[in-house]
């Protein structure tokens, strides 16, 4: 008798994250998931040291300064916040909680990965929703969905593409949604977003019974090794998220660095300040050199080389000089790359070692 998992795990390929080290090589540019380059905020990583003699407990399990933190900060209610080990998990418990086997979940073309690998684990189908020209195209979202349709995942801004949907397709995918169906707006970039037309869609949450927001504090935030997000759900979706959860799902050092990094606004402005100019500057210089961006309103931007043979040389030839950026071949765009933005100092290298691939010599 050989053991068996249940249906549709064995069909999912395991998630490969950003790679962070070069053989032989001693100084590594890591811009291959989307990290903040200023690291954490002092204030964090303070928190964080200060719980060192509190090891031995176990952490309030229901998160409660954390999420009054969150709350305050973001103007939200507390009570509607559900915490979990990075965002990660709680699009898993929301898969977990919604979606069974033979059901679908629906999710853009270039989505996020985790969302079809989540939906495989439960034994569901992932259907994927034609995007044009690197966008979300919501009334493809909508064609999408049939009477087995359980979860619409979206990531806005998106990730790998860079772009995002307004608050007016937004809507209009909520409106023409069954009330049954759960739409789940993964936002884990929004603080970087600076648009009049963009919302992370936490006002959707509060009118409506089917709309959860997940965040992240791997991302601006820059705690992505602490394994820290959010939710933001109807109180009904809390009530169920609470009750999937593992009890002490978010650890001390997450919840104490997690509350002051949400406290700490002026990390939270420096890294956007830092990240607007140099995703422009960036634009700028490499299409200078004559390669295609895309727009991106993110930390991160896509490179388009036209061939997947040019984006691989590409990425190899960045590599060997110490720079790591992201392949996009899993997410179905093999002539793109993605890259990070960093530092000043590492944005410099990406353009001055890309102009030497550029130009041959
Ligand atoms: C990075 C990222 C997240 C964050 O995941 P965590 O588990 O919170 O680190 C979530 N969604 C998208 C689209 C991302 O790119």
């Amino acid at each position: 008798m050989a053991l068996k998992p249940q249906p549709g795990i064995m069909d999912v390929s395991p998630y490969v994250g950003g790679e962070s080290k070069v053989e032989g090589v001693d100084r590594i540019c890591r811009l291959a998931s989307n990290e903040n380059p200023l690291g954490a905020s002092d204030a964090a990583k303070t928190a964080y040291r200060g719980i060192v003699d509190n090891l031995h407990r176990y952490p309030d399990g229901g998160s409660y300064l954390l999420r009054n933190g969150i709350a305050e900060a973001e103007g939200l209610v507390a009570e509607q916040i559900v915490c979990g080990a990075g965002s990660d998990e709680l699009l898993a418990l929301l898969i977990r909680s919604y979606v069974g086997i033979g059901d679908e979940i629906v999710y853009n073309e270039h989505g996020f990965l985790m969302y079809p690998i989540g939906a495989k684990t439960a034994g569901a189908v992932p259907v994927k929703a034609a995007e044009k020209d690197l966008r979300i195209d919501v009334d493809a979202m909508l064609g999408a969905v049939t009477d087995k349709t359980k979860i619409m995942f979206l990531a806005n801004p998106n990730n790998p593409t860079g772009s995002y949907i307004t608050e007016k397709e937004l809507r209009y995918l909520r409106e023409n949604l069954n009330e049954d169906v759960l739409l789940v707006i993964d936002a884990a970039y929004c603080e970087y977003v600076d648009s009049p037309d963009y919302i992370s869609g936490a006002e959707m949450v509060e009118e409506f019974g089917n709309v959860v927001m997940t965040r992240t504090f791997s991302k601006i935030h820059g705690l992505a090794s602490l394994r820290l997000g959010w939710a933001y759900c109807p109180p009904e979706v809390a009530d169920v998220l609470n009750r999937v959860r593992g009890p002490f799902n978010v650890s001390l050092a997450a919840q104490a660095a997690g509350v002051a990094a949400i406290k700490d606004k002026a990390h939270i402005e420096r890294s956007r300040e830092l990240n607007a100019r140099l995703l422009g500057w960036f634009c700028q210089q490499v299409t200078e050199l004559g390669l295609e961006t895309r727009m991106s309103v993110a930390n991160f931007v896509l490179l388009d080389f036209k061939a997947a043979e040019k984006a691989a040389a590409a990425l190899e030839f960045l590599k060997q000089r110490g720079i790591l950026v992201r392949g996009m071949g899993a997410y179905g765009l093999p002539g793109f790359l993605r890259i990070s933005i960093g530092t000043d100092e590492e944005m410099r290298a990406v353009v001055e070692n890309l102009t030497v691939f550029v130009n041959g010599s």
